[in-house]
């Protein structure tokens, strides 16, 4: 067959056959291999083909594959959401899972859980939500609205709900033009002025993924400011949303990215590395604090999929997590990724084209620039993150192609984000075939 009649996420010329993965590897059907550098879209989080998880999608699919969710709960979807709830920053708080089965989906629910949240409390008014710039919380047009990716978001501008309204916290390009800590956190302080302005009566939540991804190109915001966060949402009686579809269950070197932080989020929103890509799974938790209200008045939220809580989906993600955790990879993401950053900065050196290199753990944001005295983007005509992205899948090794540079969008990056259980060996390998696409493309 030499056309293919699936359309194509973009009308590209051509996508090679995937035949079979193994590892960190996939095959094509030419018998090509390729290094997967970023876990397809941040995703294959322990690899292809582990044979523990094979077997319980078949010991699994032998019992039940579906049944509906207003007609039955199943072991697998109790101990999943009880497995999330003892991982939740400890065992102080209670966190409630509801199931869904795409990170657009997660984030979606989660706006609603807030706003749902407000409306059992007798607060009607409580229903707007604050997001940045420089994000991406998912292509569904709830979530959409909320994201702050120029490019996702322009030809379906007229049915989204509202812009994002304040900055993300790039110390790389800030949008202050200050620099850290002199700047004393303009950026989380802006958030309490986007308050003030909007009204605190008006606003149900504020919703921000803890390390950007595909809209920034991994950005880490500075320390202290999502501490900062936490307090002016407590001052301001707003829920706070984090985003962990991209950073959770083990990518940035702890089960969740907020970890690094300390910080508690009222609701999270989970999905992608959640169920490593064996089975669509992704998740809504919300706190106890946040469920109170609704159990005690509706109890339940109004949301929800035919596929909600999928047997097969939730053994597959229970068995991943108990994976990661039996083979420790949540340190080995941390231990790993800084193998994997000592090395990228070693061959920024010897590229100017190569402007910055950031990230934690396994999530590691590769910015291309023209000038790297004066971090001036290439121009949008010259499309340098396709390039990137071709050349190196002809050299063999998959990366992920995101949005930097400019404040809502323009600039070049990459994301480099391989299975967290890739070897040493594996990682050299990726930042010899990385050298190599630079090299051919400056
Ligand atoms: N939120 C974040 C932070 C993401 O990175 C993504 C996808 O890239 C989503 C939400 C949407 O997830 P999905 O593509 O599974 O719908």
């Amino acid at each position: 067959m030499n056309q293919s009649y699936l359309i194509k996420p973009v009308m590209r010329d051509f996508y090679p056959t995937a035949m079979y993965g193994q590892g960190v590897f996939i095959y094509d059907k030419r018998g090509k291999k390729y290094l997967d550098g970023s876990s397809g879209a941040v995703t294959s989080s322990i690899g292809h083909a582990v044979p523990e998880i094979i077997e319980v999608i078949y010991e699994q699919a032998k019992k039940i594959s579906f049944v509906y969710r207003s007609q039955f709960t199943t072991e697998p979807a109790e101990k999943l959401a009880e497995k999330l709830n003892q991982l939740v920053f400890g065992e102080e708080d209670e966190y409630f899972s509801f199931f869904v089965n795409s990170g657009s989906e997660a984030t979606e629910t989660a706006l609603k859980i807030a706003i749902q949240y407000w409306q059992e409390k007798g607060n009607f008014r409580k229903n707007k939500v604050i997001s940045r710039w420089s994000s991406y919380h998912g292509i569904t047009m709830g979530a959409l609205s909320m994201s702050g990716h120029i490019g996702r978001r322009e030809r379906f501008v007229s049915l989204l709900e509202r812009l994002p309204t304040i900055s993300s916290p790039n110390c790389y390009r800030c949008p202050f033009n200050q620099k850290y800590p002199s700047c004393q956190l303009m950026c989380a302080n802006e958030l309490e002025t986007a308050i003030r302005r909007e009204g605190a009566d008006n606003i149900a939540a504020f919703i921000a993924e803890p390390i950007v991804g595909a809209a920034g190109g991994v950005i880490v915001p500075p320390e202290g400011y999502y501490q900062m966060v936490r307090e002016i949402c407590n001052d301001h009686d707003i829920l706070f949303i984090a985003d962990e579809v991209m950073t959770g269950i083990g990518r940035t070197g702890k089960m969740f990215a907020m970890e690094h932080w300390g910080v508690k989020p009222d609701i999270i929103a989970l999905g992608k590395g959640m169920s490593a890509g064996y089975t669509p799974m992704a998740a809504t938790l919300a706190s106890g604090k946040v469920m109170k209200p609704i159990l005690a008045g509706s109890a339940s939220v109004m949301s929800g999929h035919t596929y909600s809580a999928n047997p097969q989906s939730a053994a597959v993600a229970l068995a991943v997590i108990n994976y990661i955790e039996k083979n420790d990879l949540v340190q080995k993401s941390e231990v790993s990724g800084n193998y994997l950053m000592n090395l990228l900065k070693e061959v920024a050196v010897k590229y100017p084209i190569i402007g910055d290199i950031r990230g934690k753990g396994l999530m590691i944001g590769v910015e291309f620039v023209s000038n790297i005295l004066t971090k001036h983007p290439f121009q949008k005509e010259l499309s340098l993150t396709s390039k990137l992205v071709e050349t190196a899948r002809d050299k063999g090794l998959l990366i992920y192609p995101a949005t930097a540079g400019i404040e809502g969008g323009g600039g070049d990056a990459v994301i480099i984000a391989p299975p967290i259980n890739i070897t040493k060996q594996e990682v050299d390998l990726l930042v010899n075939l990385f050298e190599k696409m630079v090299d051919e493309i400056q």
